[in-house]
């Protein structure tokens, strides 16, 4: 850089109009920078005549970081001030963050995915492209529009929400809501929650970030036509009350058609019926995606940045596997769009793999009972809160042996499938008394006729009956005499009302003596694959050697780096919460490098 000294003044459009700036160069350095006049509105322009002015000197260039929630008048101060530099002498050498790559980047390995296209239908020109339209990448659309950023959302599906659409509410401490009610939660309760569950393996410091931010998360919301209820609790099973319902139940009558609305307002386009398939990755960079429309129409995106949203791993068959699952008998529930695509997409462009810890939603069921509610997980003797959950069942592995506290479920619901993950196979055993008491507490009246029909149709082959223990062990070739005494020892903990063995809760230990007898096989519905690509705190897709590769960002369920193997929800609504947290931020982040 080589500046002449002089006092030089610039100009440029700021939020609410011209901003004007005096900048002193001494012995070729940027000495001050002073705000002369900018119109915006008071509040913002207070903090960033004083920061950005700062931040410009201390950094020797007019590009610096925005001040959080002043992003146009940050802005309109590094334009001015660039534009009294360029009067100042040559200042080619500055601007935003150049795309050399960092040294350790493996880029003699990564050969852009996207080479093999040598003709496209249709080529499009942006700043941004967001991939995928549920609520982390609605967030995105939303913050992208209100900042002015040129972009455009692509979309698998034929309209915008993805598993997102099924939400039904999302974490927050210290929102108004929650002090209106009275309920105060320090992060530091909520640290210490979350890192004793994940054994102090999930990133504490995007953990911190995401909670402080959660408040002003849901004002942001709200702000842009968010519709909560009102009722924040704990989602059944949670250690805190943080989860900020959406009206109407769901996040598709409360979230999403009101940031779809919004981003749209704000000039964001979207593009419906169209899946990104590769990244484009050149010069050390991503540059872009090439995507394809349901006719096979392929359309190059070129972009300064991409965001990954597609919802996480869940509708991908191998990917789960490769999670660790057998998948023989799972069902796969949530959105079949939310494939791993981005997943699969960052890899080929050197993103660090982290599917071997990536957390899950899944559940446990019995492909013998009913599927009767709209979704399985909803159904009251097959869902999420179900018979073979939990409570008084027994389980049992392929050796017939107790392997977990089977009343898990009721200290927290994500834990009810986590033990099985390590069988060959699981099994629940009960009795007849057993089933009906459980269907007549959850409101199923007929609670005898849906067990006879379930064992006469028993789909699968998952559900036997016999008069006598003995019995249960041939259904699924269980060796007898293990299976006899595992039980027997159970019983013994029953009648002690004790269970010294996994610490089952006193009021659910009911020994099974008086048949019939039942035995269910216990198999896995699957929803939402959460992870596998590694990012940092700015939401920067990273590498191996955790470099940033520029111009990649993930958020949602496709980076989320909170949760490592489980998905803890010790605190409700983390997944919703921190889609709109990195959504925005993965923005706000992309922004400082335009
Ligand atoms: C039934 C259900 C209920 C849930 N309830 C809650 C809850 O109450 N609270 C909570 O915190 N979490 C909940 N979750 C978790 C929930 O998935 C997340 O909170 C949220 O949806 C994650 O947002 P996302 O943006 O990562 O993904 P999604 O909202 O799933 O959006 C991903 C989008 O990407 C699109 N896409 C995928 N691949 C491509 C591609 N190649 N090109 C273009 N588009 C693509 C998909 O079609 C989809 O629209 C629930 C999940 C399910 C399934």
């Amino acid at each position: 850089m080589s500046l002449t000294d002089g006092s030089y003044a610039g100009v440029s459009q700021g939020f609410g109009g011209e901003t004007k700036v005096t900048v002193l160069i001494e012995n070729g350095k940027i000495a001050q920078v002073t705000v002369d006049e900018t119109n915006d509105t008071e509040a913002v322009s207070q903090q960033t005549v004083k920061k950005v002015p700062e931040m410009i000197v201390a950094a020797q260039n007019y590009a610096v970081d925005i001040v959080s929630g002043a992003t146009k008048s940050s802005k309109g101060i590094m334009d001015a001030v660039k534009n009294a530099l360029e009067q100042a002498g040559d200042i080619s050498e500055l601007g935003p963050q150049k795309a050399a790559a960092p040294a350790s980047v493996k880029t003699e390995n990564i050969t852009d995915p996207a080479a093999s296209y040598d003709k496209f239908d249709q080529e499009i020109t942006k700043d941004l492209v967001i991939i995928g339209s549920g609520i982390s990448g609605l967030s995105a659309a939303v913050q992208a529009g209100q900042d002015d950023v040129d972009a455009i959302v692509i979309e698998k599906l034929a309209a915008t929400g993805g598993n997102g659409g099924g939400v039904e509410g999302q974490f927050a401490i210290n929102s108004e809501r929650q002090q209106e009610l009275g309920i105060h939660i320090t992060p530091n309760e909520i640290m210490t929650a979350e890192h004793q569950m994940g054994q102090y393996r999930a990133n504490g410091s995007i953990w911190l970030d995401f909670i402080n931010s959660s408040a002003d998360n849901v004002s942001w919301c709200k702000e842009n036509g968010v519709d909560y209820s009102g009722q924040v609790d704990n989602y059944y099973t949670g250690l805190f009350n943080t989860f900020h319902w959406f009206n109407g139940g769901h996040a598709s009558q409360g979230y999403v058609p009101q940031m779809t609305a919004k981003a749209q307002e704000n000039g964001v386009d979207f593009i419906f019926n169209t899946a990104a398939k590769h990244l484009i990755y050149q010069d050390h960079k991503v540059t872009g995606v090439i995507a394809e429309d349901q006719d096979g129409k392929v359309i190059k995106f070129n972009a300064k940045a991409v965001i990954v949203a597609t919802g996480g791993i869940g509708g991908n068959r191998d990917l789960v596997h490769k999670q660790g699952w057998n998948t023989d008998h799972m069902l796969l529930t949530g959105m079949p769009s939310s494939a791993g695509d981005g997943y699969l997409m960052t890899k080929e462009v050197g993103s660090k793999d982290l599917i071997h810890e990536s957390a899950q939603l899944v559940m446990n069921y019995v492909q013998a009972f009913p599927t009767d509610a709209p979704l399985l997980y909803m159904d009251p003797i097959n869902g999420i809160k179900g018979f073979t959950t939990g409570g008084e069942v027994v389980f049992v592995n392929e050796e017939g042996d107790r392997f977990v506290n089977e009343n898990i479920y009721a200290f927290n619901m994500m834990l009810q499938s986590m033990a099985m993950k390590q069988n060959k196979a699981s099994y629940a055993v009960f009795t007849r008394q057993m089933f009906l008491d459980f269907a007549a507490k959850v409101g199923v009246e007929n609670g005898a006729e849906v067990l006879d029909h379930a064992v006469k149709e028993n789909e699968g082959q998952t559900l036997f009956e016999s008069e006598t223990l003995a019995g249960l062990a041939d259904s699924f070739n269980l060796p007898q005499e293990n299976l006899l005494a595992t039980i027997k020892h159970y019983n013994e903990l029953c009648h002690q009302g004790e269970d010294t063995d996994f610490n089952k809760d006193a009021e659910v230990l009911t020994a099974l003596e008086e048949g019939p007898f039942y035995i269910a096989q216990v198999d896995q519905n699957y929803l939402v694959g959460i992870g596998g690509i590694g990012t940092n705190k700015r939401f920067e897709v990273i590498d191996d050697e955790h470099n940033a590769i520029p111009g990649l960002y993930a958020t949602g369920m496709d980076g989320v780096m909170l949760y490592k193997n489980v998905y803890t929800m010790n605190m409700p609504g983390t997944a919703c919460g921190f889609s709109v947290h990195s959504g925005r931020h993965a923005v706000q982040n992309a922004e400082k490098t335009f």
